[in-house]
Formats: structure tokens, sequence, C-alpha cells
């Protein structure tokens, strides 16, 4: 039996549930699909610098080796089951009305490569959780940008210069952007910036995972 079948076999015998999220042993998990060690390590968001352009932030956790796991599997691995886990983590504030929630979207060269845009499987089940729709054509990616991991804040900032195409028709609406990690919030910043130069009223942000900038070595 090969690994790889081994590995397909056991996630159907044991699912969500019943293996961590996070470090994928079997083992009792808590509400959020952690074993006692990660439930341990996971750090939770409280705050983080302001957005330009962008109305509110938040997030479920801070990105350390707990959370990031979650999400590298989600994106990297393609274990899809993550999207709902990363999405039941994330807590709405009252205060916010939005008509849809968008996905940051993902160049189509990009989704090809990985099957899906792990950010609208996110706000997906969101959606479901909370009784909204979810709208993937509001927004687009025009430009397949570089990776970001390595840049600046100011590198960042240029790599996403008119990277995203807004459809008219968010004019006067408010919405709820979603992406797996938030570092500087140079793609929230660029998608709400173009949302709101096509009318749109108000853009709120929602992450996974909040990765401290001065953490990841970002100026
Ligand atoms: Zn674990």
């Amino acid at each position: 039996m090969s690994v790889r079948f081994f590995d397909k076999l056991k996630r159907i015998v044991f699912p969500r549930g019943l293996t961590c999220a996070s470090c994928q042993r079997e083992a009792v998990v808590n509400e959020e699909g952690l074993c006692i060690d990660c439930a341990e390590g996971i750090e939770r968001f409280v705050t983080a610098p302001q957005i330009d352009y962008v109305d509110g932030f938040t997030a479920a956790y801070i990105y350390n080796d707990v959370s990031s796991r979650m999400v590298k599997k989600l994106k990297y691995s393609g274990a899809r089951y993550l999207a709902r886990v990363l999405a039941d983590s994330i807590t709405i504030p009252d205060g916010w009305k939005f008509d849809v929630v968008v996905p940051v979207p993902l160049h189509y060269k990009r989704i090809r490569k990985r099957g899906f845009n792990q950010s609208e499987l996110i706000a997906k089940h969101l959606c479901k959780r909370l009784g909204k729709k979810l709208d993937t054509s509001l927004l687009v990616r025009r430009a397949d940008t570089k990776q970001q991991t390595r840049m600046t804040a100011a590198g960042r900032r240029r790599n996403l210069k008119n990277a995203f195409l807004a459809d008219e028709s968010c004019s006067g609406m408010s919405v709820l952007l979603i992406d797996d990690v938030r570092t500087t919030g140079s793609t929230f910043s660029e998608c709400a910036k173009t949302l709101k130069k096509n009318g749109c009223a108000k853009v709120y942000a929602a992450a996974c995972c909040f990765a401290k900038p001065d953490e990841q070595g970002i100026k």
C-alpha cells in the first residue's frame, strides 16, 4: 500500500474531529479542531495596525507554528476540509454591516495551478454560517503578481499596484473581504482602494491569521 493511498484512506477513516487540524495527529480535539498541545500553542488575534481604505480588520489567530500549519495544509496539500475549520474560527464584529462577502481573488493562472482559491473556500463556509451572499465576480485579479513572502512593505505595495479590477455594480455596497493571511495589509488595501474607486461604500476585512510584519522580517 502506498503512503499516499494510506493517507487518503486515513482521511476517510479519521475525518475532521478525530485528527488535529494543525499537527494532523490522531487525537481528541476541541471545538476548534485542535489537540491539547496545539490548543495550547494557538495565539488569538487581538489588534493590528489600521489598513488604508479598509473600515475595519479582524482575524482569528496570530500567524505562528500552529495556525500556519493549517493554512499551509489547506493551500499546498489541498486539505480542503480545513477551509471550514478556519472559517469557523473567524468572529465578525457586531457593528459590521455588509451586503456581500468577497474573497481576495487569485489570478486565474494561480487557480489553475492550485485547483482552487483558498480564500474563496473559507469565504464560502463563512457565508453559510452567517447567511450571507458570496460574490466572486465583484473583484477580479488582472495581474499575476509575484509571491510577496520576501518583499518589504513598500515592495508589496508596488507589486500590487493596479492588480485588481472591480465591477461597477459594487457602487453603494458594503463589502467584507476575506483572505487567509494578512501581513502588512497591502493586499486588503489595494482591494479596498479598487472597490472604493468604483463607488463601494464600506470595505471590511477578515483573515484567518495576522502575521506580524516585524516578526516576518518585513519592514
Ligand atoms: Zn495538534
